[in-house]
């Protein structure tokens, strides 16, 4: 893809700082880092977001997120790792080819994810819950 920055550094063009590489994948470090080690795992192929992703894609990456989190443990120190992964603008997707963050965390250390729980009422979430249960189960 033209002008990807993410298929730029797969290619070489770009330099980067890479932790893992096999046929499908390359996994580079975040040059904005949440906390150290704050890995980005890219497929090689180009994917605008999630909705995009082949199922052979995805099947992988799962085993890859738990290989690079359990590496980021046992290197640096690491007792937990959080997986993000924004779709679209709205959700903060600054770069639109597909990556996963990995992110290594520790206790008390810096809050990195946080959202103000709502309250809210029981009929409002049932409403909500057949709405998206309907087009859910039509879709399938
Ligand atoms: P997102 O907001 O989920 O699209 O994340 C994009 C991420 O890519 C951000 O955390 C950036 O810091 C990171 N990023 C942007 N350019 C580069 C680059 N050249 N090398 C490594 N990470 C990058
Ligand atoms: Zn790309």
């Amino acid at each position: 893809m033209d002008n990807c920055i993410f298929c730029k550094i797969i290619n070489g063009e770009i330099p980067s700082t890479t932790i893992f590489e096999d046929n499908d994948f390359k996994v580079i470090l975040d040059v904005s880092p949440a906390t150290d080690g704050h890995a980005l795992i890219l497929p090689k192929k180009h994917y605008k977001d999630l909705n995009e992703l082949d199922k052979s894609c995805s099947e992988k990456l799962l085993t890859i997120a738990s290989k690079i989190g359990n590496g980021l443990m046992d290197t640096l120190g690491y007792e937990g790792y959080n997986i993000v992964q924004n779709n679209g603008e709205a959700a903060g997707q600054t770069v639109f080819h597909f990556h996963m963050h990995v992110i290594g965390r520790k206790k008390n250390g810096e809050s990195i994810l946080t959202w103000t729980p709502h309250n809210q009422e029981a009929e409002i979430r049932t409403e909500i819950g057949n709405k998206l249960k309907e087009a859910l189960t039509k879709n399938n």
